[in-house]
């Protein structure tokens, strides 16, 4: 946790209480203000726009903002090794601000691309892991098998011919942009775009490298660890910082968005920090109680169902849930409905006994069986099937 973090409602400058309306205007005028590609080259807007879309993230989402109001930064941040760092921000809507703010000229988010030949921070790559139920609920450690870029040795990562140097693009000058200006309802906006010559670079190469043939990055298969955390949960991503592409002209490396695919489990059903499953009961424990063995996360335990127990009575195992993302001991529970089975296969004996048991209770079979009576069967022939009807 290198730096103090500001709090959300000051960098938007709006109150804790403030509605959704007041919180989408603030982070407005902020992201006009600010966007990069107003400001190209400054990193202090660049700055203040990443941290002011930071907070609109988290409080533009209700959940997000609960837990921000409950628990501060603290809330995102995430423990353990491996580079999680909390949830990906990538899941809030931008889209409609940006609309409205830039017009189409924002496009399609990638904001490695920006036209500046400075150091810019290489573009964020994703991939996905599949994990069991129970991975995702105690965490795992996974092993990714990658292709990920690499600077280029031959020709420490410029795409030259080892011996020759690029030359300044001569469409940009250098610059690695080209301004053009849009009309929008708040008036001229410039807007730099990435040089289509020199990619951004500001660079040219004449005499490419034979090795990267002019790229400046060799692919390669890496094995990348990811700590995947407790408590994650199906479509969830962990970040690891700096395994995304590299960066270019000497700008950090992009990150890597591992999104979490969780398999199906045969029994267990999980909402967000509960686990939900069924269990038969017998009828007679379901009547008299007694012990059933219900299987959780961590194994089986013994239940006592009390006597008198309902069909799709719904029980609760506290603690027996999934783990809370930010704290592992903050467990969820498990919520088990207990289901009555019926017998489809009985012996003659259990029969009677079932037979005698009803008419002890009074109910209608003892009436049925007196009209089969005579016959001696059990019943079950076609022949008897009308009488059933009684029932
Ligand atoms: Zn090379
Ligand atoms: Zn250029």
């Amino acid at each position: 946790m290198a730096e103090q973090k500001r709090d959300y409602y000051e960098v938007l400058g709006v109150d804790r209480g403030a509605d959704d309306a007041s919180i989408k205007k603030a982070y407005r005028q902020l992201a006009k203000k600010y966007h990069p590609d107003m400001n190209p080259g400054d990193e202090e807007a660049e700055k203040k726009f990443k941290e002011a879309s930071e907070a609109y993230a988290v409080l533009s989402d209700p959940e997000k903002r609960r837990q921000y109001d409950q628990f501060g930064h603290a809330a995102f941040e995430g423990g353990g090794a491996g580079g999680f760092s909390g949830f990906d921000f990538g899941g809030a809507d931008f889209s409609d601000i940006f609309g409205d703010i830039f017009g189409d000229f924002f496009g399609g988010g990638s904001r490695s691309s920006r036209g500046s030949n400075g150091p810019m921070k290489g573009a964020n790559l994703r991939t996905s892991v599949r994990i069991s139920f129970s991975e995702a609920v105690f965490g795992v450690e996974k092993e990714l098998d990658l292709n990920l870029k690499d600077t280029c040795k031959t020709c420490n990562g410029t795409g030259a011919k080892p011996g020759t140097s690029p030359e300044t693009c001569r469409r940009c000058g250098g610059r690695g942009q080209v301004v053009t200006q849009h009309q929008t309802p708040f008036g001229t906006i410039r807007n730099s775009q990435v040089c289509p010559d020199c990619n951004g670079t500001g660079k040219t190469i004449k005499d490419k490298c034979p090795d990267c043939h002019g790229t400046g990055y060799i692919s390669g298969r890496k094995k990348i660890q990811v700590s995947i955390p407790a408590g994650i949960d199906n479509g969830q991503s962990v970040r690891i910082r700096d395994k995304g592409e590299p960066g270019v002209n000497g700008g950090p490396r992009g990150d890597l968005l591992v999104e979490v695919v969780v398999d199906r489990h045969p029994i267990f059903q999980r909402q967000d920090m509960n686990i939900f499953s069924t269990v038969p009961m017998s009828f007679a424990v379901a009547a008299l109680g007694g012990e059933i063995l219900i299987d959780t996360v961590d194994g089986k335990v013994v239940y006592d169902v009390k006597a008198g127990t309902q069909t799709d009575t719904r029980v609760r195992l506290r603690g027996k849930g999934v783990p809370s993302l930010r704290n592992k001991e903050v467990r969820g529970d498990h919520y088990v409905t207990l289901v009555v089975q019926v017998p489809d296969k009985l012996s003659n004996e259990a029969r009677d006994l079932l037979r005698q048991f009803d008419g002890e209770t009074g109910n209608t079979l003892e009436a049925v069986k007196n009209m089969e009576n005579g016959d001696g069967s059990d019943g079950g022939d076609d022949k008897k099937k009308k009488k059933r009807k009684f029932l």
